[in-house]
């Protein structure tokens, strides 16, 4: 199995920064869990740890309900990185 390391070593990213509780404001924090079509990155690619998976998960679909997220991104609309065009809450 040779797989490409797209996202980098396999090793939970939140809890390398320490994060117990994922904000679901904080789109810093959860940009490292979401795909350039602001879709959940699965743990398998990313290596986060199953309780921050968790935490991730729900807290983009609050991110979501509170458009702070798009649910879908057109095929026109993706960009290199996303994250440009959302303006953070508090930096
Ligand atoms: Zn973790």
């Amino acid at each position: 199995m040779s797989e490409k390391r797209k996202y980098g070593k396999k090793r939970c990213k939140f809890c390398e920064m320490k994060i117990d509780h994922i904000d679901y404001k904080d789109l810093d924090v959860l940009k490292y869990g979401i795909s350039e079509r602001f879709k959940i990155m699965p743990r398998r690619l990313t290596g986060t740890c199953k309780k921050h998976q968790e935490a991730l998960s729900n807290a983009v679909k609050r991110a979501r309900a509170a458009a702070l997220l798009p649910y879908i991104v057109d095929r026109k609309h993706v960009v290199e990185n996303p994250f440009d065009k959302i303006k953070p809450l508090h930096s």
